[in-house]
This record gives C-alpha cells, structure tokens and sequence, in this order.
C-alpha cells in the first residue's frame, strides 16, 4: 500500500467538488444525529449496516445528497462506525465518540471502485467533470481508493492509495544498533553520544504566526478582511507544517543509513504535553516515528520500541544502579554506586539501546559505542 498525493488546478469547476464533499458533511452529521437519538430511545449502539441501509433510502429521496456517489455515502457510515467502535475499546482512556462537524470544515471524500475515470495524462473524471492535476508521479499499482480533499486555503486535493506488491527493497547494512531519547532542547541523543538539535521551526516563525493570528481576529466577521487574514494566517501554519516535515523525512534517511536497528521509547504524548506543554505539539515526535518507520520499512531496517515505564533517565547504563528519584532540571548526575559521570539524556539513550537490542535478540549487530570510553 502507498500513498500518493495530487494537486488538482484551481479553477471554478472545483466549486462542483467542494459541493460535493460539503453534502458529504451534511450526511455526516445526519448520520451522527441518528446515532444520538437511536442510542438516546434504545439504549444501544446503531449498527453500521442499519445506518446504511437507512441512508440509503433517504438519499434517494434527496437531490442534494445524491452529489455524493452510494460508495462515498457508505464509507461515511464506515467512517462513523470506526469512530464508535474505538470510543467503545478506549473511552476509559479518554477516547471521545464522533461528534458533529461544521460542514464548512469538513475535509474529505473517498471513493472506492466507482465515481471516477483517469482518462489518461493528467486528467481525471470524477462524477460527471472532468478535472487536471499536477501529475508529479506516475500512478503504478491497482487504485484501492481515491480521496478528494479540500485544506484550509481551498485547495484541493486528490489522496490515492494504491496497491503495489513490487516494493523496491533498498538493502544496505551497517550491523549497528542505536538507542535515541527524544528530548526538548536536543531533539534526539544518540547512545553513540550524537546530538541532533531541534530546529524549532515554529519558534521562529511563532512571531509571525502571532502577527497574523491577531490581524485575524481584529476584523469583522464575514468581512472579505477577515478571509484574507484567515487565508493567511493558515499559509503560516501550513509553511512551518510542510518545513518540519521536510525536516522529518530527510533525518529519517539519515539515521536509518547509519544503523540497521533504532531504538526508542514508546510515548506518552499526554503526560509529555502535561509536562513540557505546546512545546512538544512544535515538536512533533509522532510523527516523526511515523515518517521513520516507513522510511525503515523501505531500507529493510528496525524500529523497535520499549516500554515508556522503563527507568531508562535514572538507570545507570554503567553498573545498573537505579535512583530513587531524578529531577527533570538535573541534566548530568554521578552514578553513587560505581561513580561513573552521566549526561541526563546520552544515559538514557543507552539504557534504550540496551533494553532494545536484549528485546530482538542481538544477533549480529553490535552496539555503537562512543570512541572514548567514558
Ligand atoms: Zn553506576
């Protein structure tokens, strides 16, 4: 499975496809209003293939609705359901039910085998219009689905997921495992005792950011001002968006050219946010560790994660003495068991890689150690 995004041309023919995607949001909503009200009458879950069928009727009855293909309509039911159906698994762990959305931003529609035409080039027919698109890739593999998206700016776009069982299999090995730490200052610590600074993009342009949020605010609702400023406002977000990502894609390759298997701990974004606030929100690990696995996949390389309970900042990755307890302002401490003079984070990074190579079962890769033995 792979990804591939289009850009479709500005024209006033998008109109027809922004329609579309905002009778999609007006079902969407209907079909939440029904799953209130069923479960507020019966006391119980609305099933997915019910909804459907009921929709179903209903759209035939509605001219408007019918903008949006039978497939499309099914996979908003399908959509709904998955929402449900993880609120049920983890609403101990915060997870909340589907809730309405304001059919102004709604995003997207996806359309499974029919509703579409690619009639070659760079020219697509979806429903009954025939639209182009910036044709930066050829399209290689059966399409499973096809998704239409507009963004905050009106911008659309054409998402394709693509089935293609040829992977390019890029095999370069190092035989070197490393731990990592995320950290704030220093994005990630290498055990190897390398340091990657976090570029911190949206530090630097937070001013601008601030500027534009502001001028936003100032104007008159509804005023053509205030769609400017709000057009603009969402340019500056969207430019520190794609910077950092960039960013991401470009330190994946590097790592994963360096070692054959990565080590991390596994998140907790919520406690880390509690902890570190909208900082970690510009940092962005998440995705990070997405961007990575991914590229790590392709190079035939490991990611491997450990428990995020593990006491990897207070062990002594020397003789394994653990603290009691260790200060988050406390940057470098002594072991008191063998005396050995730890950084906070290049410590933690090793305890990763250590806990890390014992989980796979070090075989033939050997562990990246610092030149100088500490
Ligand atoms: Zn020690």
């Amino acid at each position: 499975m792979k990804t591939l995004k289009f850009k479709l041309y500005e024209h006033k023919r998008s109109k027809h496809l922004k329609r579309m995607i905002n009778a999609a949001g007006v079902i969407y909503n209907h079909c939440i209003a029904l799953h209130k009200r069923y479960y507020r009458i019966w006391g119980k879950h609305l099933n997915c293939a019910k909804l459907q069928s009921h929709i179903a009727k209903l759209r035939k009855r509605n001219s408007f609705w019918q903008l949006v293909g039978s497939q499309a309509v099914q996979d908003i039911c399908q959509r709904i359901d998955k929402a449900y159906q993880l609120f049920f698994k983890h609403n101990k762990k915060g997870v909340r039910p589907p809730e309405f959305k304001k059919v102004k931003k709604y995003k997207s529609l996806t359309l499974k085998q029919a509703g579409y035409k690619f009639l070659g080039r760079n020219r697509v027919k979806i429903g009954k219009r025939v639209y182009q698109f910036w044709k930066s890739r050829e399209i290689e593999g059966k399409i499973k689905t096809i998704t239409i998206k507009r963004t905050a700016l009106g911008e659309m776009f054409m998402v394709i997921v693509v089935d293609n069982e040829l992977e390019p299999e890029i095999k370069s090995t190092t035989g070197k495992i490393a731990g990592f730490d995320f950290g704030l200052k220093v994005f990630l610590t290498c055990s190897d005792g390398t340091k990657i600074d976090s570029p911190e993009f949206l530090k630097q342009s937070l001013n601008a950011i601030k500027k534009a949020s502001r001028y936003h605010s100032k104007k008159l609702k509804g005023s053509h001002n205030r769609e400017r400023a709000r057009k603009n406002l969402v340019r500056k977000h969207e430019d520190v968006c794609n910077k950092r990502r960039d960013w991401f894609w470009k330190l994946a390759h590097t790592l994963t050219d360096k070692f054959d298997v990565l080590c991390f701990e596994t998140l907790n974004l919520k406690g880390m946010q509690r902890l570190w606030g909208r900082k970690i929100s510009d940092l962005a690990f998440g995705e990070f560790l997405q961007i990575l696995e991914w590229v790590a996949q392709k190079k035939n390389k490991q990611v491997v994660y450990i428990n995020q309970w593990y006491p990897s900042s207070k062990t002594c990755s020397v003789c394994g003495h653990i603290l009691e307890s260790l200060d988050l302002a406390i940057r470098q401490w002594r072991c008191p068991s063998c005396n050995s003079f730890h950084g906070r984070d290049e410590n933690a990074a090793k305890n990763i890689q250590m806990v890390g190579a014992s989980t796979i079962g070090l075989g033939d890769v050997r562990l990246a150690m610092p030149a100088i033995a500490v």
